[in-house]
């Protein structure tokens, strides 16, 4: 663009701002013109809103918009020093009283046009007492952008008035040239029904009305929805690119008798997700997967039979486990399942050591083993695969992103499926893995006896243990669960340790043993196998307890202070229950008064999806992005639920660019290219197993 650019310049050479404002500018993250043009009105005051002076009465709540046309501070006989202010609006006149604090003189003048909120009272004539007020504009000011005033989110030294002269003052020129770098099309935005980005940025900076607001909200929206997906899109055309992909075109010798092996036929979402990742593995483009559904929803059956495809097709097919007792545990699961069509998985962890190990290198790298379960240690020196055809991925996010990047290395170009217990809304699936596709078993096997759940407060901890102590007596296990103090594993260690010792003195004829973060691996396993086994009738654990962990006889799942777990958190410590014939429970107890609401939709629904979804309503989308840890940014102005039509059509529209031109090399192409490496230049961005 031109020369001259004033998006791109440092904030500190436009009009009005200057070495020092630059600094506090800077402390808003506004460095350019661009930013300054997207710092964007925390909130708006609407005078169209406001009560009209003319119009109120004592004991009126109010809010007010008017003209300063006098003030002063008054002494009173007690030495309280009152500032007061007359304020007309249109309709009327009303005196405004700030009792102690005769400072204001020198910060309101005559002539400022003032809003103030308050109560309405009566003293010598009608009065108001603010509770807050602003100074929207100085006398000669312009305030003729309308009647809703922007307010900006303004630093120490830097007020939000301060920061609207300076948006003013430069916005024309900004403007005009944002309006030569409009990167959509017309016909886009009119079936998206958005404005021209030059228009959103005036409404925000100077609305005539908040519906004006809202639709300019939803222009930056779509902007920062459509790069992410853009970027998501690049980066899964990167993989699947087909040169490097396998074509699985064999007859399904294999798959078809294993599926007619099992004692069930797949739920309708097994089918679903079957289908995609089986035409997946036929097109020679790199599967890139994600498989996401509920504890028990039956995600392992349909990752074994994709396996089974990878090996009629002559490849190796990988599993993956982030720990070795699920690794030790999906190793079981397959033998069973695979027996009958006389398939035998091996095992590969850091403990298997020596001659065995050895001898499982030697068939993994001359393709005679072709069904491998293992941890990391799959994918440490030494070990590699001759025909590596599918690799899958048990809770992907448990694994280091170094390790992450191996595993995709060791699959050269296998297909990758990856798996996750965690039920998040699609929209945030879409925004945090856009670049994997995304298939969802959204619906348990029938005949599945739902946990039961009881939420209750301390005053009852007492009843619901001696209730447990029924069906410790009964032959079944517990669960208690703690939740993780302040990130110390020193200070968790010390309440799991006292609560271990309550709890032996409670049960004195079970066994009852603790796992914590402090815990060595090697301990951590040998406790969990315990338990596992049979052994142990109670284990204490902060959250350290395996996601994946199956023990079919633990029936009872106790949550002390429930109220500081996420729902997420609660629902997937609650599917460490529920795995056998036998009814299970869910005892969550809270401390406080009375039951958060949370806990109140934890205990209606056993949905992991409807769960995550109020989750993302009740936390909101920040908190539980953890985006930093994804390497996802920060959503500044989409809402994941609003907007998640324009999400869908943001991620269909970049798919179908990146398909057509993957370079964006073509004209019409060029521009979008050139705005995501302004918009994400400065990260480094990581997504899904990048
Ligand atoms: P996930 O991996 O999603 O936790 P699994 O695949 O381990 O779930 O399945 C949980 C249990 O349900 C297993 O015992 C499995 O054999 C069984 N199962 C899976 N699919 C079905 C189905 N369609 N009908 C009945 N039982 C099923
Ligand atoms: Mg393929």
């Amino acid at each position: 663009m031109g020369t001259h650019s004033r998006l791109q310049s440092p904030v500190q050479y436009l009009k009005g701002v200057g070495p020092r404002r630059a600094e506090r500018l800077e402390k808003l993250g506004v460095r350019t013109g661009r930013d300054l043009l997207y710092h964007v009105p925390r909130r708006y005051e609407d005078a169209t809103r406001v009560n009209r002076i003319g119009s109120l009465r004592p004991g009126d709540d109010a809010t007010i918009i008017g003209e300063v046309v006098a003030k002063g501070v008054l002494p009173t006989r007690t030495r309280l020093r009152i500032f007061r202010a007359v304020v007309r609006d249109p309709s009327g006149r009303i005196e405004v009283a700030w009792p102690g604090q005769p400072w204001l003189d020198r910060q309101i003048s005559r002539g400022d046009l003032l809003l103030v909120t308050g109560s309405v009272g009566f003293f010598h004539g009608l009065q108001l007492r603010p509770r807050e007020h602003t100074v929207l504009a100085r006398e000669g000011e312009a305030a003729d952008g309308g009647l809703v005033f922007p307010v900006y989110p303004a630093t120490e030294g830097l007020s939000h008035r301060q920061i609207r002269k300076i948006v003013e003052e430069n916005l024309e020129p900004l403007l005009e040239e944002v309006a030569e770098r409009e990167v959509f099309a017309p016909e886009w935005l009119n079936v998206l029904d958005l404005p021209r980005l030059e228009a959103a940025l005036e409404l925000l900076h100077r609305p005539q009305d908040l519906l004006g607001v809202e639709r300019a909200l939803r222009r930056l929206a779509w902007e920062e929805l459509f790069f992410l997906q853009l970027l998501h899109a690049r980066a899964r055309h990167a993989i699947r690119s087909s040169e490097k992909g396998l074509a699985m075109l064999a007859p399904p010798a294999l798959s078809t008798p294993f599926l007619e092996s099992l004692p069930f036929r797949f739920t309708e979402a097994q089918s679903r997700a079957w289908s995609e990742i089986e035409s997946d593995m036929d097109e020679a483009a790199r599967m890139y997967r994600l498989l996401q559904g509920d504890v028990g929803s039956g995600k392992t059956v349909v990752a074994v039979t994709a396996m089974l495809k990878a090996v009629e097709n002559g490849y190796q097919a990988a599993l993956m486990a982030p720990t070795e007792l699920l690794a030790e545990q999906h190793f079981r699961t397959l033998g069973r399942l695979l027996a009958p069509v006389g398939e035998a998985p091996r095992l590969l962890t850091g403990s298997i050591t020596g001659r065995e190990r050895q001898e499982i290198l030697a068939g993994l790298a001359d393709g005679s083993i072709r069904l491998i379960v293992g941890t990391h240690a799959l994918f440490q020196e030494g070990v590699s695969l001759s025909r590596p055809g599918l690799m899958v991925i048990d809770e992907q996010h448990r694994f280091g992103v170094s390790q992450r990047r191996a595993l995709r290395d060791l699959g050269g170009v296998a297909d990758m499926l990856v798996m996750s217990a965690t039920p998040i809304p699609r929209s945030l699936a879409l925004t945090l893995y856009g670049d994997l596709d995304l298939s969802v078993i959204d619906e348990l096997p029938p005949g599945r006896r739902p946990v039961r759940t009881g939420v209750r407060g301390y005053a009852d901890r007492d009843t619901a243990l001696e209730w447990i102590r029924g069906e410790l007596a009964a032959g079944r296990q517990a669960y208690f669960v703690y939740p993780l103090i302040e990130e110390s594993e020193a200070l968790d260690a010390t309440a799991v340790t006292d609560a271990v010792e309550e709890l032996r003195a409670r049960y004195p004829e079970f066994s009852v043993e603790m796992v914590h973060g402090r815990l060595s691996p090697v301990e951590k396993d040998s406790v969990m196998r315990r338990f596992a086994e049979g052994e142990i009738s109670v284990l204490v654990a902060t959250t350290v307890i395996e996601v994946g962990i199956d023990v079919p006889n633990a029936t009872v799942m106790v949550i002390e202070h429930a109220e500081r777990f996420g729902l997420s958190q609660l629902h997937q410590l609650r599917g460490r229950v529920g795995r056998g014939a036998e009814q299970s429970w869910c005892v969550a107890l809270y401390g406080g008064e009375e039951v958060p609401p949370r806990l109140r939709a934890f205990a209606a629904t056993g949905d992991g999806f409807r769960l995550a979804r109020e989750d993302l309503k009740l936390r909101g989308q920040g908190d539980l992005f953890g985006a930093q840890q994804h390497g996802v940014p920060e959503l500044r102005f989409a809402d994941l639920e609003r907007d998640s039509d324009l999400l869908e059509k943001a991620r269909e529209k970049a798919r179908a660019i990146v398909a057509a031109d993957p370079e964006l090399a073509s004209r019409e192409h060029r521009v979008l290219g050139r705005e995501l490496v302004e918009r994400y230049a400065d990260r480094e961005v990581l997504f899904g197993i990048g």
